[in-house]
């Protein structure tokens, strides 16, 4: 094999090199390119270098390294991330955790597991499903994305609804701190451990409190039964009761998901299309689990809910082939966007499910304001609204428009007392829009205990928080924008 030699005179590009190895290091323009966003395309900035370590030993070097000469730098997962979280906004050294990706134990006995952070989610499942097991947060992404990204963004998923999201099934976490110690939280099975809850605090933190090389998960048991429905509407708003009748009669469904006319459109075009009839308003899809008795009259009730409200049609898979090409037309619903715009961004609000119907008609008179089309794919059981706006980068002011009508989806939602996310995190892209529901003194709180484990702020500077100056002050070192 050709040995490589690291090209240029940069000091701390070659000693970071001597960390990870010259084999483990990009640094020039061309390589670089392929770091400068996530999936939020919007925003695009090169990093200094991409480093990919092996083990914690190396990520703690790396990082003390670059807090001993100020240098910003950042994790990075799959890079599947919505709302900016891995983008190197200040030419950050990017600290990829891909080759980190070893299923390290599985303890069935006790219901757990220990992965490296850059173990893809879906793989876990696929490990333990033949000893009857599985991993239950679901993003729609997990074919690629990261457990670690996961914890970072306490990412959600279809079946998010009855089994809770990344938190409730983080068990324990070795951590590297912004400054390179490296510490253990949870993991020992302790039900209300003493102390502040760390575990609580660094999942959804978005990789601005310390870097993640070890996670402990909770595995479930397979349920013994499982059904799904799908049911078409020709009015948007008899979807939307039917969501606020099936959880108002104590159905508790492992998923219930939503489609409108256009998401239709796009799944239909896309790689797995299933047939649904183009010219319905909406479609749900429904899953029930859990032990085989009850789960028929659970199916009748939600049958006798949909035809409460005018389904034009309602059908029971037949088949797991049925259910699983079902399940891939949804799952590859963002994707599907492509098939019908060249462009789309993808939002990610949360609202009082019984505030559906009226959320979507101001989503609608967004879309028409800044003539873009508004697709809505969204988890409707829990109330998190994924409009996807579709535009044309390549056409003056349409990012920009797009950009706008998004945050104004946001606004809708945080003006019937819901949120600006559900689970793609903040990032750079909803920084601003935190201003919709925290008060000046809230975001403070936030930003004080960012503080105290990256005083520097040299790990993930710029995300999560509004761009400082305004009304609130935040720390930002001198070689960070
Ligand atoms: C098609 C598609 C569908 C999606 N569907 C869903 C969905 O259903 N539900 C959902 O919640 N999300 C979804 N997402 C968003 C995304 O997949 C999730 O946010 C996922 O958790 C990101 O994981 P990643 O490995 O790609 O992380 P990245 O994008 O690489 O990073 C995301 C953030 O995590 C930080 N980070 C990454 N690794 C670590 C680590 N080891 N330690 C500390 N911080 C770290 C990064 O700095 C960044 O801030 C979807 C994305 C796409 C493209």
């Amino acid at each position: 094999m050709r040995k490589r030699s690291i090209a240029t005179n940069d000091p701390h590009i070659q000693a970071l090199a001597r960390i990870v190895g010259e084999r483990a290091i990009l640094y020039r323009k061309e390589d670089l390119m392929a770091y400068d966003c996530d999936g939020f395309t919007v925003h695009r900035h090169l990093p200094k270098a991409v480093v990919f370590p092996t083990s914690t030993e190396q990520v703690a070097a790396v990082v003390r390294y670059c807090h001993e000469h100020d240098l910003p730098f950042l994790a990075r997962g799959a890079g599947t991330g919505l709302s900016g979280g891995a983008i190197p906004l200040n030419g950050e050294v990017v600290i990829s955790l891909t080759r980190m990706k070893r299923l390290l134990h599985v303890d069935l006995e006790n219901r757990r597991a220990v992965v490296e952070p850059g173990f893809v989610n879906l793989k876990l499942t696929n490990s333990v499903a033949h000893r009857g097991y599985y991993y239950a947060p679901d993003p729609s992404s997990q074919y690629c994305c990261t457990i670690g990204g996961n914890v970072a963004e306490n990412a959600g998923g279809a079946h998010c609804l009855k089994y809770g999201v990344t938190t409730n099934h983080i068990l324990g976490l070795e951590v590297v701190l912004p400054n390179g110690e490296v510490i253990e939280i949870g993991g020992n099975g302790v039900p209300d451990p003493p102390g502040y809850d760390l575990l609580g605090l660094l999942t959804g933190s978005e990789g601005t409190l310390g870097i993640v090389t070890k996670i402990t998960v909770r595995l479930l048991k397979n349920p013994e039964a499982k059904q799904t429905v799908l049911a078409y509407f020709d009015e948007v708003e008899d979807a939307s009761q039917t969501v606020s009748d099936i959880i108002s009669a104590g159905i508790v469904p492992a998923a219930l998901e939503m489609m409108d006319q256009t998401a239709i459109e796009a799944v239909e075009a896309a790689a797995f299309p299933v047939g649904h009839p183009k010219d319905i308003a909406a479609l749900l899809l429904i899953e029930v689990d859990g032990i085989s008795a009850g789960i028929d009259e659970q199916i009748d009730d939600i049958l006798a809910i949909c035809r409460r409200h005018h389904v034009r049609e309602v059908k029971v898979a037949q088949s797991e082939e049925e259910r699983a090409r079902w399940w891939a037309n949804r799952k590859t619903g963002f994707g599907a966007m492509g098939a019908i715009s060249p462009d789309y961004l993808v939002q990610d609000g949360v609202i009082p499910r019984s505030r559906l119907p009226e959320v979507l008609r101001e989503i609608a008179n967004i879309s028409r304001k800044y003539g873009l089309r508004i697709a809505n794919i969204f988890h409707a059981g829990d109330g998190n609204l994924h409009p996807l706006v579709l535009f044309d980068a390549s056409k003056p002011g349409e990012t920009e428009r797009a950009l706008a009508a998004g945050s104004e989806c946001l606004k809708a939602c945080a003006a019937v007392g819901g949120s600006i996310t559900g689970e793609h995190g903040v990032g750079i892209e909803k920084k601003e829009e935190m201003r919709f529901i925290f008060t000046d003194e809230e975001i403070l709180a936030q930003t004080a205990i960012r503080d105290v484990f990256n005083p520097k702020n040299l790990l993930n500077a710029g995300k999560l928080f509004p761009t400082p100056g305004r009304c609130v002050e935040t720390k930002m070192p001198s070689t960070v924008k």
